[in-house]
């Protein structure tokens, strides 16, 4: 089983993100496994090994064609020699996405489920659940929590703001149980509108009366959508930087972080960490030659 450290995962200074004034640097968890990508391994871990400790046979998990969680959980069974079965929201497509293709090729089965069956996250009565350990969608719970929040690095304890994107709310609710209560984590949500996301943040803190930080501007007209402003940004990063992002997820974070910095959102003197969480898949779906990585 593969283990990732914290203290492995690189830190990046990132002033392409800031201006003079602030100091930013990037956790650069998208280097840390070239498919289990970014925190879906840390949100993974505790219920992988829960399964062997209880000596289960498979894992059972949920998402979409384009599920980051879907693949890494596969490939996080796969090595962890548990089998794995996906439950796939909507028809079977002709053609497989690049995502469920690659969760196939670590054994999972996949299992198509309508979109309202999906909606109320049934398991079909024609698969055995006996021996089984059911992971929440997008792995969102105290145990995805606790494992995201092994993200940290050592010197985590030097910033005074830690920003990450926003999905299930799994990852931030991980990294503010494992930050000091001093420290500030921002969270950029992904989802248009979601004014559940603050409850379900705080439904898995250790301490449920802590201010959950989101910003809600930064979606570009909702979930895994994009502008032609976005890709231009993803491009100018990559160029810049060499740091390639995506459209779901990471590209969204830094376009916003940029945007708090340039409007002083955060207090002159902040020392900023910012989670690249990985998650490069959803890039796939985009047209060849949109993007220059
Ligand atoms: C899944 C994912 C997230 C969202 O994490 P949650 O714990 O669901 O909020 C953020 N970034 C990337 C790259 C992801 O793949």
């Amino acid at each position: 089983m593969h283990t990732f450290n914290a203290a492995s995962i690189p830190l990046q200074p990132a002033p392409f993100l800031g201006d003079h004034a602030a100091d930013v640097t990037l956790l650069r968890a998208d280097l840390v496994h070239p498919v289990i990508s970014g925190n879906k391994w840390f949100k993974l871990r505790y219920y992988i090994s829960q399964a062997q400790a209880r000596r289960q046979r498979r894992i059972i998990t949920f998402g979409g064609a384009y599920s980051n969680h879907i693949v890494a959980a596969a490939a996080a069974a796969n090595e962890a020699g548990l089998e794995s079965i996906g439950i796939i929201r909507g028809e079977e497509p002709l053609q497989l996405s690049h995502t469920l293709q690659q969760a196939r090729s670590y054994g999972m089965q996949l299992q198509f489920v309508s979109r309202s069956a999906y909606a109320a996250k049934e398991i079909p009565a024609s698969l055995d659940t006996s021996d089984c350990c059911v992971i929440p969608e997008g792995g969102y719970g105290p145990e995805g929590a606790a494992g995201a929040g092994t993200l940290l690095p050592p010197a985590a304890g030097e910033y005074t703001h830690i920003c990450c994107a926003v999905g299930t709310g799994t990852m931030m609710a991980g990294l503010m149980n494992a930050c000091s209560p001093s420290q500030v984590v921002t969270g950029i949500s992904l989802l248009k509108n979601n004014q559940e996301l603050a409850g379900q943040v705080a439904a898995l803190l250790h301490d449920p009366l802590q201010a959950v930080h989101l910003v809600h501007d930064y979606h570009f007209r909702g979930y895994a959508r994009h502008t032609p402003e976005l890709l231009q940004f993803m491009n100018d990063l990559f160029r810049q930087a060499q740091v390639p992002s995506d459209f779901v997820y990471t590209a969204k974070l830094f376009f916003g972080v940029r945007d708090l910095l340039r409007q002083q959102y955060f207090p002159v003197s902040s020392k900023l960490l910012v989670i690249h969480s990985g998650g490069l898949q959803g890039n796939a779906s985009l047209p060849k030659g949109t993007l220059i990585f």
